[in-house]
């Protein structure tokens, strides 16, 4: 016996309509994959803009606005995250080089790096094509991994990350604190930069356990010089609260939320 519902033909058209577009996408030079730009803060003195992380839109001529959540899953799944990453990639790190070549030259750019990419035999070299390619300076660019590589080999994931350090580029833990791996991983794996997860920063001011767990994360980081991230903070009086933790950076919509280049461009200027 099985079940019908009406439902069941929906989704799975709309998941075969989304790999077929998806597939097409990715021939044609990804084109159809922009990068908006959310601002990163510097809170050590006053705060100013220090770069931005780069986040992927697929804007399809036959669907519309497609938003990663709803096709990143995917993407992952078929190995299309290959190309498209590796196209976010080559865009970010040029309008990194812009900025740095426009007075700003310590700006940073911040990509995420899918599992599946970290996976590729070639990822490395890759990498290195691109810094070479476009000139940016290997120490602005920072890669965003998430806990999902500790279910791989360990020992070959401490190895390519490595090897992506010994380019010179800052590997970053996203979303800090989400999984059930992150201590061990922390301690494990070479990272630069620990980005605290936005679901302790959501109604930190009336959670105990959240001020207690923000500020444990720090001070570890600060006894291990590794650089800390506050994501999700939506406004004011909470970016304010948070500056006593003494994080290095902060991320939210409260700056602003993910923009295209253009809206970038002025926000940073200021
Ligand atoms: P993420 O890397 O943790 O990026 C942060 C996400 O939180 C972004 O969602 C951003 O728009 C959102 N965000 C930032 N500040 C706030 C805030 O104050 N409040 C709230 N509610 N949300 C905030 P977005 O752009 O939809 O991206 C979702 C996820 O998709 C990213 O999470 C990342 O894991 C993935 N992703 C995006 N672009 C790429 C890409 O180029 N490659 C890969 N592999 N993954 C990507
Ligand atoms: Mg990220
Ligand atoms: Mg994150």
């Amino acid at each position: 016996i099985e079940f019908y519902n009406e439902g069941i033909d929906g989704t799975s058209t709309k998941r075969l309509d989304l790999e077929k577009h998806m597939r097409k996408a990715t021939m044609n030079e990804c084109d159809e994959f922009t990068v908006y730009f959310q601002p990163i803060i510097s809170v050590k003195g006053e705060a100013v803009c220090a770069g931005a992380e780069a986040l992927a839109r697929w804007n399809s001529a036959t669907m519309g606005f497609i938003n990663p959540v709803d096709f990143i899953p995917l993407a992952e799944y078929l190995g299309l995250i290959n190309p498209i990453g590796e196209h976010v990639l080559r865009e970010a790190a040029k309008h990194c080089r812009y900025w740095n070549d426009m007075g700003y030259p310590d700006y940073k750019v911040n990509v995420n790096l899918s599992v599946v990419q970290l996976l590729q035999n070639d990822i490395v070299k890759k990498i290195k094509s691109v810094i070479d390619g476009v000139g940016i300076e290997p120490e602005n660019l920072c890669l965003e991994v998430t806990e999902s590589l500790a279910i791989n080999d360990m020992v070959r994931m401490k190895r390519i990350l490595s090897e992506i350090k010994a380019l010179g580029v800052k590997v970053a833990l996203d979303d800090f604190g989400t999984g059930n791996s992150s201590l061990s991983l922390a301690l494990e794996l070479p990272f630069d930069e620990l980005k605290v997860d936005m679901s302790f920063i959501r109604d930190i001011k009336d959670k105990p356990q959240n001020q207690a767990m923000v500020q444990s994360i720090i001070d570890y980081a600060k006894r291990t010089k590794t650089e800390t991230c506050i994501e999700g903070i939506e406004n004011r009086e909470v970016d304010d609260y948070i500056k006593k933790f003494g994080a290095t950076w902060h991320q939210g919509y409260y700056y602003s939320k993910p923009v295209p280049i253009e809206s970038i461009e002025k926000l940073i200027r200021k």
